[in-house]
């Protein structure tokens, strides 16, 4: 039998509720794209929260938000997201990291469809190279994808993934959203400002 802090657990799911919302008020997500989870420590170890499958981030409700273990069997009812995967990858690889957020958001995704890349700002913590990170790409939903992100993200907080979208982690799942914010900004204010050096 799972013993779960019940406080813990509820400010969690309540935390990946919000998230949701704030990443699709935002405009980095539109439709039934992205996902967003925490992740928790209970004595019988640790514990995603992760949003569903096939359902906006716009308005869930804390009974939408699917609950797995660290081998991703599931503990409660409902579907998780496609992605469920990468985000137990990225847990897996990443202790200190207890939030995931993953978006199609527009600017940021052109430049992954592209082949131009966004360029590191402050922000980012160490800038050890000049662009974000990309990975190729791998469908959506497949271990392969789960690896190679969550690999790359060993030693970075947001990685592009190629012809897809932008994830990001953070020690709380609010530091997740506001860097794919983040990314999503910087990808805009680089795109306006290759199309203004291009006028004469
Ligand atoms: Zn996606």
């Amino acid at each position: 039998m799972l013993i779960l802090d019940d406080n813990m657990e509820k400010e969690i799911v309540k935390s990946v509720v919000e998230m949701s919302a704030y990443v699709f008020e935002r405009g980095l997500v539109s439709g039934k794209a992205g996902n967003v989870s925490a992740r928790f420590k209970t004595e019988s170890g640790d514990i995603v929260a992760i949003t569903p499958t096939l359902k906006s981030l716009a308005d869930l409700n804390e009974e939408d938000i699917v609950l797995v273990n660290e081998k991703g069997e599931l503990l409660t009812k409902g579907k998780p997201s496609s992605e469920v995967g990468m985000h137990l990858a990225i847990y897996r690889e990443k202790p200190d990291v207890y939030g995931i957020a993953h978006t199609h958001s527009p600017y940021a995704t052109g430049f992954a469809f592209s082949n131009k890349r966004i360029k590191r700002l402050e922000g980012f913590g160490a800038i050890k190279s000049e662009y974000l990170k990309d990975i190729e790409y791998f469908k959506p939903g497949s271990k392969e994808l789960a690896e190679a992100a969550a690999e790359s993200l060993k030693t970075e907080d947001a990685i592009i993934l190629k012809n897809h979208g932008v994830i990001a982690t953070g020690e709380t799942v609010k530091e997740a959203a506001a860097l794919v914010e983040f990314v999503e900004e910087i990808a805009k204010t680089q795109f306006v400002t290759h199309v203004l050096n291009s006028i004469e």
